[in-house]
């Protein structure tokens, strides 16, 4: 107990630490401000905290979604900042709700389990029966004569992993294979095992893996069907609902994402409970599983960005944005995509409104809808405003995690070194060391929502963060929660933003629009400069 209250006043104490010294490379009063509020009184916690812990995960069309932007154009206004939703399509709005999965038979387990997107529930009621593998079949015509077969079971629709330790386990622990040379006791230390060598324990799991993948690939391509398809055949056959498992090569982690159905509920479970449910199957052990779901589709509803505003006093017709998507999956609260580049936008606004309230540039943050689902928010925005688009200075993009900002490209755009080099260089140190800068860069045809400006020619940057084991830690997984932010790195990002915003909003002229030359065969760049995509307006469709 003792030692639990020691921790607990080190920690208060810790983030009771003042503002850090700072090196100034020019003496602005406001550069200074920014500092000091971004620092000493943080708000990026408290902001973080609700949006993750209270307001949720924010799938496109979910009713929880509609309820985040409703809090975010709230939050604003108690700023004093005047935000507003905008409409630009429908979607098919459907609610996860709780699902429960139990192993009844041969023995009774709760499983670890996730509805998939989109994907229909059980009306809150319990649905139990077998679960078998998917057959093989020789052909489709095998399949479509086995199709009555779906009725009354749960299907399994993926491989099962061999292993649920991640890659760099078996790397570090595995036996060693007959390529690693002289090792052992006298004979130096052993070599890693690696991929190519199949006598070692990694090699032969690799292997073994690709085998049972390419199998089951094989197993699905014989129904005729895409996957969408297949479930869709499942389901009208009768199928009581699908198993499913998309493992990220991380203990306990796994990425959700959708699979639509009208009657027949799709989970995800983990992988080691998919393992055992497979096995279960495949050696004919007779798992019977219970399924319970709230899931629900809802009908169309109104899908909107969030829109917030700092009016302009000299040039209001010209704009500086700053940029995040706001949308995340459902299984988790999407900490590192986006909600940690939407909590710094946000702080980052909010800095603003306190020290700088009248800036000469308008300055507009946009939160963006169903980046998930192809960039569609911020497409629509660049199609439905031509006038902004028009007078855009420049935006300024988050979507790369949780980590310090340590890289700006370019993207092509010939100005952006004098423009982005003049700002950087009046950025105190802390801030800037490890900061590194690619000129001119070449334009990103995708990748987050900065792309959909710079496919219209319009200056527009991602400030890029360190990974923190982004891609198979927590993009799109049921781990992306509150604890995975790094706040530390969070308030410096946001005073960074805030920095650049306050720095572009000032500058005498606009960045001018210029574009390096593309050269040919991808050398240094794109063959061409990216084209802009039509946004989606409503969705998602099988
Ligand atoms: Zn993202």
């Amino acid at each position: 107990m003792r030692r639990m209250v020691l921790a607990v006043s080190l920690l208060a104490a810790a983030m009771a630490v003042p503002a850090r010294a700072q090196t100034w490379a020019v003496d602005d009063p406001v550069l200074k401000q920014i500092w000091e509020e971004g620092t000493a009184r943080s708000q990026i916690y408290s902001l973080a905290q609700v949006l993750l812990d209270s307001v949720g995960p924010r799938l496109t069309g979910t009713p929880e979604a509609d309820g985040a932007m409703n809090w975010l154009v709230a939050t604003f206004q108690g700023m004093g900042i005047p935000a507003r939703k905008e409409q630009y399509g429908t979607w098919a709005s459907w609610r996860g709700g709780i699902t429960h999965v139990d192993l009844l038979k041969p023995r009774a387990r709760a499983l670890e389990a996730n509805l998939l997107g989109w994907s229909a529930g059980t009306k809150g009621k319990p649905v139990q029966g077998p679960v078998i593998l998917l057959p093989e079949f020789k052909d489709s015509a095998e399949f479509r004569a086995w199709l009555p077969g779906a009725k009354g079971r749960f299907i399994a629709l993926d491989a099962a992993q061999p292993t649920c330790r991640p890659d760099r386990q078996w790397q570090e622990f595995g036996a060693p294979g007959r390529g690693a040379g002289a090792g052992g006791p006298f004979g130096g230390a052993p070599a890693v095992g690696s991929v190519a060598d199949t006598t070692s324990s990694y090699g032969r799991m690799v292997a073994q893996r690709n085998a049972a993948r390419a199998a089951w690939q094989q197993r699905l391509r014989a129904t005729g069907l895409n996957l969408n398809a297949l479930r869709t055949a499942l389901e009208d056959a009768g199928a009581l609902g699908f198993v499913q498992s998309n493992w990220s090569n991380e203990t306990g982690i796994n990425k959700i994402f959708t699979a639509i159905t009208k009657k027949a509920p799709a989970v995800d479970l983990s992988c080691e409970d998919y393992g055992l449910v497979f096995r279960l199957a495949e050696r004919n052990q007779g798992p019977l599983l219970r399924v319970s779901s709230e899931g629900e589709h809802l009908g169309e509803a109104p899908i909107y960005n969030v829109v917030a505003e700092i009016k302009g006093s000299t040039k209001p017709n010209e704009y500086v944005l700053l940029s995040a998507h706001y949308d995340s999956y459902h299984i988790a609260p999407g900490a590192t995509d986006n909600a940690s580049g939407t909590a710094t936008m946000l702080e980052a606004l909010r800095i603003l409104k306190q020290v700088y309230p009248n800036p000469k540039r308008t300055i507009i943050a946009g939160f963006w809808n169903s980046e998930e689902q192809g960039l569609n928010g911020s497409r629509a925005f660049v199609t439905d405003h031509p006038d902004i688009v028009r007078g855009i200075h420049t935006v300024f993009n988050e979507d790369t995690g949780t980590g310090r900002i340590t890289n700006i490209s370019g993207q092509g755009f010939l100005s952006a070194a004098e423009y982005i080099g003049r700002w950087v260089n009046k950025l105190p140190a802390e801030l800037t060391r490890e900061l590194r800068l690619t000129f001119p860069g070449s334009p990103s045809g995708g990748g987050s929502d900065y792309a959909s400006f710079v496919c219209a020619g319009v200056p527009a940057f991602s400030l890029s963060t360190l990974g923190w084991d982004y891609g198979n830690y927590t993009w799109h997984t049921n781990r992306d929660t509150f604890d995975k932010l790094v706040f530390d790195d969070l308030r410096n990002n946001a005073v960074l933003t805030a920095m650049l915003v306050y720095l572009a909003a000032e500058d005498a002229q606009p960045m001018p629009r210029d574009r390096r030359t593309v050269l040919p065969g991808g050398r240094g760049g794109p063959g061409v400069w990216p084209t802009c995509g039509e946004p989606m307006r409503t969705g998602p469709r099988q």
